[in-house]
């Protein structure tokens, strides 16, 4: 049977309401953007299993290198040990990340990316003699689930039970065209106390939010502000990194560099989880000191990997071959396609596109929760044609493995389609 027993029983699922859910469907296998469950139906990845897995399920390249560094070094403690697999993705990350980021910190999961920078970001000021406690974030931010990374976000259904125990931060307004204004008023407003630290965002998409998008221009003019105040900047790339909106990182788009990064998700292909927290050489010297206090006190039991930082080198050499980067531009351009023929239907409000990430604003009233009703019937709609795709609120996002093939994206954009009619 599809539906176990075992894992109805005892396996508490995320981000589920377990006495109203659905039952899960048991997965068994995988293959490019393909997976299918134990009664053999077969789906179509629509959104990277949670935007982690572009180069296609049970990946041969990256299992291989996984099993080879498994047989050599499988793990060794990162304090006071160093090891060739994270050397090599120190070479070979950092050429790709804006030339400033000179340094990076391993820990194992999106939100820890961003625990550690605000964590950095803190005690950077605290080292120099400033006490900064607040953090600037964007209204309907994600930046994780952990206690710093949730004060950051900004979605009332992830952070609601835990309002009143937060990090303070402070929200302005993405710059969406035409708000730019608005939004750097917001921005100067908001530290007029010098209490701020730092400002976190998701450069250009805000992925949870549901694929909302805005302007390389709005944010380079919020961090030349940042920079002027002596506000740290961290771009949270745990989603938009490593090609998903058409460049390797999306502040490739950007003229302005961040003091800091956080990457993970499709850093290792779906396979190890791993995250990195990258930053410029100007944070990293402000806890460089005879002082041991100085330090950064932080990390984790798998700090650095060996096995995650192979998978991350051969993620890194399937993201920047010829074949893989073709993959995201052919997306883009079949997504474009789909956009010029669905932008006048009359159900659909919006159609916003950047690289391999679409995202399909519905004309429904706003009011629409985010796991309401809709987004429960588009859900089990897609799931019973055989589609994994995960709407929010009257937002239908798509966000393939770069590895899907064209017939396997038409499907997706007629199932929307069907399911637009049905719906909305
Ligand atoms: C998913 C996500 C995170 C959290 O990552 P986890 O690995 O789920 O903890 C943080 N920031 C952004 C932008 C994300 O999309």
């Amino acid at each position: 049977m599809a539906f176990n027993q075992i894992d109805k029983n005892h396996l508490w699922h995320p981000y589920t309401q377990h006495k109203t859910a659905g039952p899960h469907p048991c997965i068994v296998r995988g293959k490019g953007a393909k997976l299918w469950d134990t009664e053999g139906k077969e789906y179509i990845d629509g959104i990277a299993s949670w935007w982690v897995n572009p180069y296609g399920h049970a990946n041969e390249f990256v299992a291989a290198r996984i099993y080879e560094q498994l047989l050599t070094l499988e793990h060794v403690l990162f304090g006071g040990f160093t090891h060739s697999p994270a050397i090599k993705l120190a070479k070979k990350l950092l050429p790709l990340l804006p030339s400033n980021q000179q340094k990076i910190f391993f820990s194992d999961n999106g939100s820890t990316a961003v625990e550690v920078a605000i964590k950095m970001a803190l005690q950077f000021h605290l080292n120099q003699g400033r006490k900064k406690t607040v953090v600037v974030a964007f209204e309907n931010a994600f930046h994780g689930d952990t206690f710093g990374a949730m004060a950051a976000s900004g979605i009332g259904i992830f952070t609601e039970a835990f309002k009143e125990m937060l990090l303070e931060v402070r929200r302005i307004p993405i710059p969406k065209k035409g708000l730019e204004q608005a939004s750097l008023d917001a921005l100067q407003k908001a530290v007029e106390d010098q209490n701020v630290a730092a400002f976190i965002f998701e450069p250009l998409v805000q992925g949870a939010a549901g694929m909302q998008m805005y302007e390389a221009s709005g944010l380079d003019a919020l961090m030349r502000f940042c920079k002027s105040q002596d506000i740290l900047t961290i771009a949270d790339e745990v989603m938009t990194g490593f090609g998903k909106t058409g460049k390797n990182f999306a502040c490739a788009y950007l003229t302005e560099q961040p003091d800091m990064m956080c990457l993970s998700k499709a850093l290792t292909a779906g396979t190890i989880p791993m995250s990195l927290t990258t930053t410029s050489q100007k944070i990293f010297d402000a806890f460089y000191d005879d002082d041991i206090n100085k330090a950064l006190f932080h990390g984790h039991s798998f700090t650095a990997n060996p096995t995650g930082c192979a998978a991350a080198l051969a993620s890194i050499e399937l993201l920047t071959s010829e074949s893989m980067q073709k993959n995201i531009s052919r997306i883009n351009t079949l997504h474009k396609t789909f956009q010029v023929a669905y932008q006048p239907h009359p159900k659909i409000r919006e159609i916003r596109i950047l690289g391999v990430i679409m995202a399909i604003a519905l004309k429904t009233d706003d009011t629409e929760a985010y796991y309401g009703t809709l987004r429960n019937n588009l859900y089990q709609f897609f799931i019973d044609n055989g589609l994994i795709l995960r709407p929010v609120g009257n937002i239908i996002y798509v966000l393939p493995p770069y590895v899907i093939t064209n017939n396997e994206l038409q499907k997706i954009y007629d199932t929307i389609v069907l399911a637009i009619e049905k719906f909305v």
